[in-house]
Parts: C-alpha cells; structure tokens; sequence
C-alpha cells in the first residue's frame, strides 16, 4: 500500500459533478484539488474518428464494463437479487465526463412543489397517503436553488424558450414552470417536420406545447468561463456517442478547458476509489486501486463523492460511515429512498418521410398539461404526472430499420417483413413520457451479501419495484399519447405498459436513479443536510443525485448541476472559511 502526499480536496469521480466542484474549487480558492477518475482520458478528438452505431449506441461502447461491476436487482426484500449482466434500465458511465459525455442534453428544470413534496402531499391528500410513502422535504425552495439553475443554464448554455419569465406567463414556453429570473441563455433549436405535426396537435387539442429545453447548442455560444462551442449540426449520432464538434455541453468540453489551465488540479484516470478512510467521524481521505492493481491512499483535509447514485452509496455502505438503511424499521439512512423514471412511450408511424435521420439528443417538442400537479383531476389514483414528448434524437440506421405499424406483417423476418420494412422506413416515431418516481419504504440500496465485483467487494443491490401509482401514472399519460396521435393522423403502435407491470433490468427507461445519500433537515432521515454535507462527517461531502429524496418528472442532470453549484458555494464561502457543520 502507498501512501501519497496530503492534498487539500480529493474527489471520487471524474464525471459531471466531479469536475464541475473541482472547477468551482481550483478557480476560486488556492486549494489543490485532486479528481480519482476510474475511467480513461477523454478529449474531443476521440470523437471525431468515426460515429458508429453498433459500436456506440448497440454495444454501448462509452458505457461500464459489466463484467467487471455492475449491481444486483430484486423486486422486494423477500426476493433473492440477481446481477444485472445486460446494459438494460440504465447505462452507467464511466471515463473522464462520465455519462454526461454520452448523454441526450435535455435540460429540464423540476417544479416548485418538488422541493417540499412531503408537505405538499401532506396538504392536499392528507390521511389518505399511503403509509409506504417515503417522499421527503429537500431542506430549501425552488426560489433558493432558482439562481443555482440559472448559472447551471448558463455553464451549458440550455436553449429554450421560458414559460414563466419572473411570474409572467409565456406563450410557447412551459407555461406550469416556477419562474425564472432570465430568458435562456439560447434560443430553442430548429424543429423537425415530426416535432412541428406534434406542436400542431398539441395545439389543436388545447395544450401548451413548448421546444423541449437541452443543452446541445442551438447556436455558437460562449459561457461566462469564457468557454466557446459550436452550434449543433444535428447530425443525430448523439445520445449515446460523444458530440465530434462540441456542440452538446460534455465535462470534456465545458469543464475540462478551464481545469486545464489551473496548476491547483490534478486528474488521476484508471483510479478505483474503494473507501472512505476516516477516523473519530473525521473523512481522512480515499483509497483506491490504481490501473496497475496497487493499492494507494489519498490522504485529504476535504472529502468528495461524486461517483453517481449508486456508486456513492455504495461507498459510504463499504466504509461504513453512517447507518444502513432497513425497511423493516424504517431506522438507518444510507441507501433510504431509491427512484428510478416512470417511463412510457408510444410508436407512432406517419404517411410521409421524416427525415428522422437528422436532430439532436435533446430536440423535441413537449406539453406540461399532466405534468407535476396540473391536470390530475380527472385521474383520482394519480398525485403527480409527467411530461409528453416527441423528440427527434436521430435515428441510427440499425435501430430504426424495420419499425412497421401492428397488423403489417405476421413476423419480424422474412419477404413479407421486408417488403413492409422498406416501404414504413422513416416514417416512425415515438410519443414519450418520464413522470415522477415517488419514493417508498421498500424502495432502497444495501452490500449484496452474495456477489462480488472484480476486486472481492460486495455489489450494490437495488430493491426496486413499482406500485399502483406509478402504473395510474403510465396509464394516464398513454391516454394523452393516444389522443395526440390521432390528432397527428398517425397510427399508433400498442404503448409498452408492461414496462411497468413490474420493475424489469431488461429494458431502457433512462439512466435517471436517485436516492440512497439523500439530503433533508434531519440526520434521522437524510445522509446529507441541505449543503450535501455529511451529517456525521462535516468534511465529507456526498454529491449528486443520490441526494434527491425523490424524483421529478424532467432529465434530472440540471437539477444535480444547480445543487452541485450551490454546494460548492457553500463549500468555498463557509465552510473552508470556517470549517464545521453547515446546518
Ligand atoms: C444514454 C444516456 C442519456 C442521458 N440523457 C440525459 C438527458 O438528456 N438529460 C439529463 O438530464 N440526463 C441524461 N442522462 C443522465 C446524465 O448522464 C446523468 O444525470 C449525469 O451524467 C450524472 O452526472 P454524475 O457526475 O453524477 O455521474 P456520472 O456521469 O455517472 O459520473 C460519475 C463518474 O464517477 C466515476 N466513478 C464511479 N465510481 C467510481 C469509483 N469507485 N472510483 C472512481 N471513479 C468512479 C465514473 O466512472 C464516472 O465517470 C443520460 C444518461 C445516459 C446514460
Ligand atoms: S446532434 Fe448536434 S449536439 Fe448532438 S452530436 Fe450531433 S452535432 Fe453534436
């Protein structure tokens, strides 16, 4: 075992929020800052050599190794978990940037309400909540975090088009948005002939349809670190692949310019993080297992994870820092409070060509009209809704052949398959839906007690599965997407509800987990305060959205930006000045 040298600020992970607080940390203060990224280098080049299909979107090539780690499912703690062997419900990342590096770009803020959902619930159901609700208060408002995603918005560089500009109601924005303190920074992207039918149906139907807000640029754009961009070509090789000319905002191509410059950064790549050294409640600092297999230690002042959901749990868990969390008694806090996505989506096929080969991660067009509280009257067994989409991401030419309507052709192979294959190419697309995950009792992450990863230590395990409201939820939300196809006079394809039949590893429904470290007022129900401060272990900070005590309805990526940024600012402008316990 090695011993390094002491720095002041370690951090676990390389990925969106570790290098966003290494950023925030190395231009502000003198302090050396070190980022333990398990992954390799990445930089824009490597993207420019060839966008692949197979290689980036079907063997997911930027994706973990599952061989090496992954974690373990079961529906309920009765169940025995077996490993996740196949990329399916989500796809972790890996590698300087992370999934960030890979990700759509789709740059949604969360309602008010989010932020004291258990009040609010409280307020208006009552004693009629189910006692399995473990939804949580976050510890501040939407109007505290409200500066936060403005400067996440402006880091970047979301285009968009506000619904509620400082109260005002905007036509052709997200008009059920809380209000926003500024335009955003760029203007929404041009539209597809699909997204632009679905905008006119939305219309025609009464709802308020708006450009889905995403951060692959819509124009050439230069943030306030003075970090220039290209404006998306909408090539379409982008959820899934890195952007060749940086136009979709990746850590490699907002952060790691300004990072580069800051003689008080260093980035280890091929490092393993595997503990949390800590002693009398103090963090010390982290070890890990370099490429070559050593072990070494990274003794630190302050303590950072920043390695996703299920790897910051995991962390605390192998550390034993804090107590587990157990359903049975609903005592303990590390790994309280698992959420996924509520995903939906609905095939619909079109007469004409759409020209679906081109657009970007984030382009689309979605109305908010069943989205957090609105429109939920008519669904009595529904407390909050989601979002419906038509996205126009582009479409690979592997993935997209052979889409046919229902009743085409009797089998998936064949002449008859072909001939209907050729003659429907381009000409489908998907209405969407992401809604809310409410956070239950029996929903959380603990050490499988069975399987191992590729250095002996116990696996995470997710217990997960859905409830009645999650299926209310999808069962509201495909009315909608039935109504909007025939108002598009386009066929409509059965939605995938079976997807939330049970919880299934199986098949994609984003990479959007949260919870296990979440943040609260009190330590009896949270691992973090709101600062993401470690309730236990004052320098010992736990980041990103393993804090969300549930989830809300948009891509959650600006909602961990906006906390990341604001628990850096009360990391550089209160507690390194005074160190101790910030709430
Ligand atoms: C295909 C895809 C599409 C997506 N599209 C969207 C979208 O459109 N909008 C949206 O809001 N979100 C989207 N997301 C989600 C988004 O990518 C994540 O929310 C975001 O990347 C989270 O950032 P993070 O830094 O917390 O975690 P990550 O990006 O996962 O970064 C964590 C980093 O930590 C490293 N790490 C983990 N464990 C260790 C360890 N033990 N030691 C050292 N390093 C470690 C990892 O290698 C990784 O680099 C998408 C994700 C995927 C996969
Ligand atoms: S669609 Fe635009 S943002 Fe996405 S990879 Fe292509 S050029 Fe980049």
């Amino acid at each position: 075992m090695q011993q390094l040298k002491p720095v002041d600020v370690v951090i676990a992970g390389g990925g969106f929020v570790g290098l966003t607080l290494a950023k925030e940390i190395a231009s502000r203060t003198p302090l050396s800052v070190v980022v333990l990224e398990r992954g390799k280098p990445r930089k824009l080049a490597d993207y420019a050599t060839g966008m692949d299909e197979l290689d980036y979107s079907l063997r997911y090539r930027m994706m973990q190794n599952l061989s090496e780690e992954t974690a373990t499912h079961r529906h309920s703690a009765r169940a025995s978990a077996v490993p996740i062997r196949q990329y399916g419900s989500f796809n972790p990342g890996t590698g300087v940037g992370g999934a960030a590096e890979h990700w759509g770009g789709i740059s949604y803020r969360f309602y008010p309400e989010q932020f004291r959902l258990a009040a609010f619930l409280r307020e208006k159901y009552g004693s009629r909540l189910a006692e399995n609700l473990a939804v949580q208060d976050w510890g501040f408002s939407y109007e505290d975090l409200e500066p936060y995603y403005w400067r996440g918005e402006q880091l970047i560089g979301v285009g968009g088009r506000a619904g509620n500009l400082q109260g005002k109601r905007v036509d052709g924005g997200n008009v059920f948005e809380g209000a926003r303190s500024h335009e955003y920074p760029n203007p929404p992207h041009k539209m597809t002939y699909a997204a632009t039918m679905f905008e006119k149906a939305s219309r025609d139907l009464g709802y308020h349809p708006y450009p889905v807000p995403t951060a692959t640029l819509s124009r050439n754009y230069t943030n306030p670190d003075g970090v220039s961009r290209a404006a998306c070509a909408y090539c379409g090789y982008c959820t899934r692949y890195g952007c060749m000319i940086g136009a979709k905002a990746q850590p490699t191509n907002v952060l790691m310019p300004v990072l580069e410059k800051r003689k008080n950064f260093t980035l280890r790549t091929g490092c393993n993080v595997r503990r949390v050294l800590h002693r009398d409640g103090k963090a010390e600092g982290l070890s890990y297992f370099d490429a070559a297999g050593e072990e070494i230690h990274q003794p630190a002042s302050i303590v950072i994870l920043a390695s996703w959901t299920l790897n910051n749990s995991r962390l605390l868990l192998m550390s034993k820092l804090g107590e587990p969390y157990d359903p049975a008694t609903g005592k303990g806090t590390v790994g309280r409070n698992l959420t996924h996505q509520v995903s939906q989506a609905t095939r619909v096929f079109f007469d004409k060509p759409l020209n679906s080969f081109m657009g970007a991660g984030g382009l689309g067009v979605g109305i908010s009209d069943f989205d957090g509280k609105e429109g939920l009257d008519a669904y009595p067994g529904v407390m909050r809704g989601g979002n419906v989409r038509m996205m126009s991401s582009g479409d690979g030419p592997i993935a997209s052949f052979g889409l046919i309507p229902p009743g085409e052709a009797e089998s998936d192979w064949g002449a008859e398959f072909k001939k209907a294959a050729l003659a429907w190419h381009d000409r489908a697309a998907s209405i969407t839906t992401e809604a809310e995950h409410l956070a239950y009792r029996q929903n959380y992450l603990d050490l499988d007690p069975t399987y191992t990863d590729k250095y002996g230590d116990p696996l995470t395990r997710m217990t997960l599965d859905w409830t009645e409201h999650e299926r209310a939820q999808g069962g509201m939300l495909t009315k909608i997407h039935a109504q909007l196809a025939k108002a598009m006079n386009a066929r409509a394809a059965a939605p995938n509800s079976r997807q939330l039949e049970r919880y299934t590893v199986t098949q994609y429904q984003s990479t959007h987990v949260n919870g296990g470290a979440i943040m609260g007022t009190s330590p009896e129900h949270s691992v973090v305060n709101p600062w993401l401060q470690h309730w236990q272990s004052p320098n010992l900070w736990v980041v990103g959205a393993s804090a969300f005590p549930q989830n809300g309805s948009g891509n959650p990526t600006l909602t961990i930006l906006a906390i990341t940024l604001r628990a850096a600012d009360a990391l550089i402008d209160h507690y390194i000045k005074n160190p101790g316990a910030l709430a």
